[in-house]
């Protein structure tokens, strides 16, 4: 059987964009047409919103559990992201090599940058919203948070923007099935940068 995993250049990618950017969107758009990739689920010590499930798409933990698992040396990366932590587990990356999928981490600017720090060979995907003001709609309209986390995610998403060209390749969110389709040449192999 012919598959992704043997023609690609390597198994380990990182997407990030600000709040609102739609990179959970391009992901779910790559992801039904290469079903080899897994995202790898997080922890973190944040509230579980509606419809979220534990160990689907975070492993929500007590900011003690959270704390034990940093002094343990569990976590590859972690942060304090709007009041929060968030980390990779070293497990998740062993549990979705085992299983020989290519792996996507879809984390903020500082996790992202220190994960590839730590593994060179990954590839790091940044999606940028297409306008200031598409992005602050985006935030704002999505009614998942109260007032002050909107404010904390505008302001963040300012700074990551500010890291953008770290990236290993930029994608721009404004056409979303062009964008998809950028996304999945970059992990197909495809692209030429
Ligand atoms: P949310 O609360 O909207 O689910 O996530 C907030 C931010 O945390 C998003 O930018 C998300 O990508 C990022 N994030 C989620 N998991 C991790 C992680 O394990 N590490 C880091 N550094 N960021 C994460």
């Amino acid at each position: 059987m012919s598959s992704i995993l043997q023609e690609k250049r390597n198994n380990l990618f990182v997407i990030s964009g600000p709040s609102g950017s739609g990179k959970n969107t391009v992901y779910e758009g790559v992801r039904a047409r290469i079903p080899e990739i897994a995202q790898t689920i997080s922890a973190t010590t944040r509230a579980k919103r509606d419809g979220e499930i534990d160990g689907v798409d975070y492993y929500f933990m007590s900011v003690e559990e959270f704390r034990r698992r940093i002094d343990n040396g569990e976590f590859i990366e972690y942060v304090n992201y709007g009041h929060n932590y968030y980390g990779t587990l070293k497990s998740e990356i062993a549990r979705l090599t085992e299983l020989g999928r290519i792996i996507v981490l879809i984390i903020e600017v500082n996790g992202a940058l220190r994960f590839k720090e730590l593994f060179p060979e990954a590839q790091t995907i940044f999606i940028i919203p297409p306008s200031a003001e598409e992005l602050r709609r985006r935030i704002v309209g999505r009614g998942q948070n109260t007032d002050a986390e909107t404010e904390t995610r505008l302001n963040i998403a300012v700074k990551e923007m500010a890291n953008k060209d770290k990236y290993d390749h930029c994608v721009i969110n404004d056409d979303l099935d062009q964008c998809i389709d950028e996304v999945y040449n970059i992990i197909k192999g495809d692209d030429q940068e």
